[in-house]
């Protein structure tokens, strides 16, 4: 497979270039592509007359950049597209590439689903969006506040993409930007770290809203608080493709930021909507919907109870901390990094109840 490099301007000005990626198809060779090259740049020329084009050469699509050349990227419907993240906690050999994102190609524009963990990680998926089309990237809907899913915006924001997430994400931003930069560039180093950034949306989501890619509407929904107080979800209606960020964790430990009892009520509220599958905010996709959704929904249960339970009796929070769910040990990964925190929370918001 070839693809054509063109090196565009804006029309009148010189100083403003930048390199587009043409996907040519399966069948394209090198020759093919010499030959026919300069009739593929000067149709997309002539289809977008704000941009001079100034050269065209023939590419063999390469890897992303280092270090995350094994960066993957798989479509999991007609247009839907998905990375899945490593479970694992940030570092500078996974350059915080811990949560898992999404993009949708429409017929005039893409969105992309979530920004990643760094500037490293949203520059790959940017890298593997020029793969597929050379469409814009209009919009960049956050699922939340935490920092593996929203580092990487200034990325697509310099893209052109406007930047959209729940009514409550820029203040709860706010309060924590200082703390998860801080943090994140101590886990990730500052050579990875590089171009990360917290940044405000550009909107907020009060209730729901639509988003129109050309031939396919995107669905957002804001949530009221349940993984943290800003969660956001968005369904592509062509394919019944649900993203759900961290309001579903797979395979990782759930991480608790809001509220148990209100994450575990708007999970049973959303269990019996009709989705073709669910993409997580950690974990493989998609998953079956209500099914994906079961253990999560039986870990939520059990701290819930035995929590209640251990307050009921007045056992000091230390000692529910170590004592409640270790049965549950076996099933998730990074279980010791996210399960007595989510104890911890669990008991100062159910010992007011
Ligand atoms: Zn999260």
């Amino acid at each position: 497979m070839y693809q054509l490099l063109l090196a565009v301007c804006i029309n009148g000005d010189p100083a403003l270039c930048m390199d587009r990626r043409l996907p040519l198809g399966e069948e394209m060779n090198m020759m093919r592509c010499m030959r026919e090259g300069l009739v593929h740049a000067q149709k997309w020329a002539d289809d977008h007359p704000d941009l001079e084009l100034r050269s065209w050469r023939c590419i063999t699509p390469g890897k992303a950049p280092k270090p995350l050349e094994d960066f993957a990227v798989e479509e999991i419907g007609d247009g839907v597209f998905v990375h899945r993240g490593r479970h694992a906690i940030p570092a500078p050999a996974n350059l915080n590439d811990t949560s898992n994102i999404g993009f949708v190609i429409g017929e005039e524009g893409v969105a992309v689903i979530d920004a990643g963990g760094s500037a490293a990680v949203a520059r790959a998926v940017l890298f593997h969006i020029r793969e597929r089309t050379d469409l814009p990237v209009t919009h960049l809907i956050l699922t939340h506040m935490h920092p593996d899913h929203v580092l990487g915006a200034q990325v697509f924001r310099d893209a052109g993409a406007t930047v959209i997430g729940h009514r409550k994400l820029d203040r709860a931003l706010k309060a924590r930007a200082q703390t998860y930069m801080d943090n994140l560039r101590r886990l990730v180093g500052d050579e990875g770290f590089e171009g990360s950034a917290i940044i405000s949306p550009d909107e907020g989501v009060e209730d729901t809203r639509e988003i129109d890619l050309g031939g396919r509407i995107l669905r957002l929904e804001a949530h009221p608080t349940a993984h943290t107080d800003n969660d956001l979800t968005v369904l592509d209606e062509k394919t019944g493709l649900w993203f759900l960020g961290d309001l579903l964790f797979a395979e990782h430990t759930p991480a608790l930021d809001g509220s148990i009892t209100g994450w575990t009520a708007r999970m049973a509220a959303l269990s019996d909507r009709e989705v073709k599958g669910v993409i997580p905010g950690h974990g493989p996709a998609p998953l079956d919907w209500p099914d994906g959704l079961a253990p999560m929904q039986r870990y939520l249960a059990s701290v819930t109870a035995q929590v209640r339970a251990a307050i009921a009796l007045g056992t000091p929070m230390a000692e529910t901390v170590r004592s409640v769910g270790e049965e549950h040990r076996g099933d998730w990964l990074l279980f010791d990094e996210f399960h007595p925190r989510n104890v911890t929370s669990a008991y100062k918001e159910l010992e007011w109840e």
